[in-house]
C-alpha cells in the first residue's frame, strides 16, 4: 500500500449541515429516477461537492422500467381499482369471471373451465408466476389475484406471462371471488401497463486526480413515486456528503470516492451500473464500500456486511448494533463483485415509502456522519491490507 501521511484529524461533524441538505432535497418533491426533479437534485449535489473541493460529475445509465398506468376491474357499473403485477402485459379483455378453487395450482385450474374466461384466485402458497402460467395454460384470457388480507399486493411476476394479471385488495377482491363462485358475472379487465426506458444519473465525486480510491462511500438519492424520501434516502445522501466535507482538506480524501446513486428504488440500477462500468482493478483496490440508507430516523444505528468491517464499526462505537446484511440496498452489487461492504441502517419506520417521509432527525444524521467518518479514518489509518 501507499505510504500514508496523516494530517491532523478531520474536525468533528458540523451540526445541522446534513439536515439542511435533507431539507433542500425534500423540497424538490419525490425524486423519481428518470424525472426532471433528478436533474435538479443531481445539480444540487454536484454544487455541494464542488463547494467542498471535489470534482463531481454525473454518470448516466439506462434501464427498462415497468409502469402501471392505472389498472382495474369493471363489474356492471362498478369499477374496482387494482394493481397490475409487475411484469404483466397490458390487456383489456371482457369475459366471464370464473372462480378458481384453492390457490391456482394446475389441478385447481383443471377442476373448472376457464377457457376464454377471466380467472380469479386467491393469493398464497405458490408464486404469482405459477398461478399466471397455470391460468394461461388453461386458456384464461386474464387473471385476478386476490390478497388474503386488507390492502393490495405490490407483486412481481418475475417471468414471462402471456395474459394480463391484476391484483386486488382483500376487502375488494374477496367479495368478488365469493360472488364468482355463485353467480355468472361478465367483467372487463383493464390492465394498463408499459415498459419505459429510464435514464438514471449517479453523482460521482472525488478529489482531482484520484483514480484508485481505497474506500467508496455511497447512498441512493432517488425515492419512490409520491414519497419525498427524507429518510429514504436523502438521509444517507446527506451523510455521505457531510463525511466528504469533513474529509476534504485531509490526506484521507485522496483515498475516497463519494457517490449518490440513482435508480435504487427500481432495483439497485445505479449501483449495478457503477459496478459493471468499473474496472476490475478499481473494485479490487477497494478496502470497503460504505453504504448509508435510512439513517435519519430511529435512535439505534445498525451495521451489516463484511465481518471485519462490522467489527471495526463496533470498535469505533460500541453502541452500534449489527444485523445480518441483506441485499436490499446499494452495497449489494459491490458485495457481489467481491468488495468488502458495510451497510449503515437505522431500521424500518412507519413513514417508509409514503408521502409522510418528509422529515428526519438532524442529530441522527450528524451522529451517523461522525461514525462513518471515524470508520473511514480507522480503516485508512490501520494496516489491514489483505484482511477481507
Ligand atoms: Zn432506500
Amino acid at each position: 500500500m501507499a505510504v500514508l501521511v496523516v494530517t491532523p484529524e478531520a474536525n468533528a461533524v458540523e451540526a445541522g449541515r446534513a439536515g439542511a441538505d435533507v431539507r433542500a432535497l425534500v423540497k424538490l418533491g419525490p425524486r423519481v429516477a428518470g424525472t426532471k426533479v433528478m436533474d435538479v437534485a443531481s445539480t444540487y449535489l454536484i454544487d455541494e461537492y464542488r463547494k467542498a473541493g471535489y470534482v463531481a460529475e454525473v454518470q448516466t445509465f439506462t434501464y427498462p422500467k415497468f409502469e402501471d398506468l392505472g389498472s382495474n376491474l369493471t363489474v356492471g357499473k362498478t369499477t374496482i381499482e387494482g394493481r397490475a403485477l409487475n411484469g404483466s402485459p397490458k390487456g383489456q379483455p371482457t369475459a366471464p369471471l370464473v372462480a378458481v378453487p384453492n390457490v391456482g395450482r394446475a389441478a385447481d385450474f383443471a377442476s373448472v373451465d376457464v377457457k376464454g374466461a377471466i380467472a380469479i384466485v386467491r393469493r398464497g402458497e405458490i408464486r404469482f408466476l405459477e398461478k399466471a402460467q397455470n391460468a394461461a395454460a388453461a386458456g384464461a384470457v386474464g387473471l385476478i389475484i386476490v390478497n388474503t388480507e386488507p390492502g393490495n399486493i405490490s407483486g412481481t411476476l418475475g417471468g414471462e406471462v402471456k395474459i394480463p394479471v391484476l391484483a386486488l385488495a382483500g376487502e375488494r377482491g374477496g367479495p368478488m371471488l365469493e360472488r364468482a363462485q355463485s353467480e355468472r358475472l361478465n367483467v372487463s379487465l383493464n390492465v394498463n401497463t408499459r415498459i419505459s426506458r429510464v435514464t438514471g444519473r449517479n453523482v460521482v465525486a472525488h478529489l482531482q486526480g484520484v483514480t484508485r480510491p481505497s474506500v467508496l462511500l455511497g447512498g441512493h438519492y432517488d425515492s419512490v413515486p409520491g414519497a419525498p424520501g427524507a429518510n429514504d434516502n436523502a438521509s444517507g445522501t446527506a451523510v455521505v456528503l457531510e463525511i466528504a466535507r469533513n474529509l476534504s482538506g485531509t490526506s484521507l480524501a485522496r483515498q475516497a470516492w463519494f457517490i449518490a446513486f440513482d435508480g435504487e428504488e427500481d432495483g439497485l440500477h445505479g449501483s449495478r451500473a457503477f459496478v459493471s462500468a468499473a474496472e476490475p482493478q478499481f473494485l479490487s483496490g477497494l478496502k470497503a464500500m460504505l453504504n448509508f440508507d435510512m439513517v435519519g430516523v430511529n435512535d439505534k444505528l445498525g451495521v451489516g456486511g463484511t465481518r471485519s468491517l462490522t467489527t471495526l464499526s463496533k470498535a469505533v462505537d460500541s453502541s452500534i448494533s449489527t444485523f445480518q446484511a441483506y441485499g436490499g440496498s446499494d452495497h449489494a452489487p459491490f458485495a457481489k463483485a467481491g468488495v468488502p461492504v458495510l451497510f449503515f441502517y437505522r431500521g424500518q419506520e412507519p413513514n417508509y415509502h409514503t408521502p409522510q417521509d418528509k422529515q428526519v432527525n438532524p442529530r441522527l444524521l450528524d451522529e451517523t456522519a461522525q461514525v462513518g467518518l471515524d470508520v473511514v479514518k480507522r480503516l485508512l489509518m490501520s494496516d489491514t491490507d489483505g484482511e477481507r
